[in-house]
């Protein structure tokens, strides 16, 4: 090591780093580092803000800038795909790699700031996102499903896999027989592990959720037969199986929960409530063992996210076509 490695930084084996962007609270929110070969790529970025974090991760590693040859963005979500803009200004030889529906985005961030202006509202815009900085669209790789393609001949698998969002991609990396799953395989807060075992529950947020597509990507990754699941949310779980059985249930009781109160009055603060409980009853029901005050902080806020997207959901065309067809 060059320098002493950082405290947000957490060494996973196999040439792999986590690292914690800060973003919205200690150990929320994970970009990672693959090396091979003194070459390098980050996975994710988290926001602006997030930026220092992840070149004083190279610093300590001793790899130079221009070692870096991709930054993959796994989706053009904020929290993940926020900082790509400014990172790249960093990295003078990096390529964005990017699935194909997120490349206009990271190209052009205008829509993007839009959309997730109307979801969050511009005070905690400018808090917590910083700025969107644009990137050269001749800096921009867009993904063809299945595709392979090698860092330092260390291969990385793209799957296109919907269902968080359309715009999303999951990265096989074979040498820890791992995905990067971003906001795919469900979201697991560290302060519910118990005996190292994850709580897992799916990433519902506006406005993409489809629950079909999101159960055919989780199967396609279960395909492989991985001893991991990097999620960006936060960080490296194992016991996959389990885990997959835990979010298949929690995707349909969630569903469930949302088409309940399809019709209710103030259905978003109901369903916000519905998850509350739901989520928090499976914590309890998986031996978390913190004050129910503590859950619940922890859960507020993707709780409501959560809540939102799945209102999005109910409320998108096709769906009510689909809802109210005979069949
Ligand atoms: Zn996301």
């Amino acid at each position: 090591l060059a320098a002493p490695l950082p405290s947000f930084c957490e060494p996973l084996g196999d040439g792999l780093w986590a690292i914690d962007t800060g973003f919205h609270r200690v150990r929320f929110d994970a970009a990672y580092l693959v090396a091979e070969g003194g070459r390098a790529a980050f996975i994710d970025t988290g926001t602006a803000f997030a930026v220092p974090r992840l070149l004083a991760t190279l610093d300590a590693l001793g790899l130079p800038r221009s070692a870096v040859d991709f930054v993959i963005a796994t989706h053009v979500h904020l929290d993940h795909a926020g900082g790509v803009g400014q990172l790249m200004q960093a990295l003078p030889g990096a390529q964005l790699v990017v699935h194909p529906r997120g490349a206009r985005h990271m190209i052009d961030p205008t829509a993007l700031w839009q959309g997730a202006l109307a979801v969050y509202g511009a005070a905690q815009m400018e808090r917590a996102y910083g700025t969107l900085v644009p990137v050269d669209a001749e800096r921009v790789r867009t993904t063809v499903d299945g595709e392979t393609i090698a860092l330092a001949g260390r291969p990385l698998v793209f799957a296109h896999t919907p269902g968080h969002a359309l715009h999303h991609h999951c990265i096989w990396d074979g040498r820890s027989a791992g995905w990067f799953t971003g906001d795919n395989f469900g979201m697991a807060y560290p302060e519910f592990n118990v005996d190292g075992r994850a709580f897992i529950f799916p990433t519902t947020t506006p406005v993409q959720f489809e629950p079909d597509a999101m159960r055919a990507s989780i199967a396609r990754l279960m395909a492989t037969a991985p001893r991991q699941m990097f999620l960006t949310h936060y960080s490296r779980v194992t016991g996959v199986a389990d885990c997959a059985a835990r979010l298949e249930a929690m995707i349909a009781a969630t569903v469930a929960a949302a088409l309940e109160l399809r019709d209710a009055p103030d259905r978003l603060e109901a369903l916000a409530a519905a998850l509350m409980t739901l989520y928090g009853d499976g914590a309890r029901a998986f031996g978390v063992n913190l004050p129910d005050a503590r859950i619940a902080e922890l859960l507020q806020d993707d709780a409501a996210l959560n809540a939102a997207g799945l209102i999005a959901w109910l409320d998108r065309p096709a769906r009510s076509s689909v809802a109210h067809s005979p069949s």
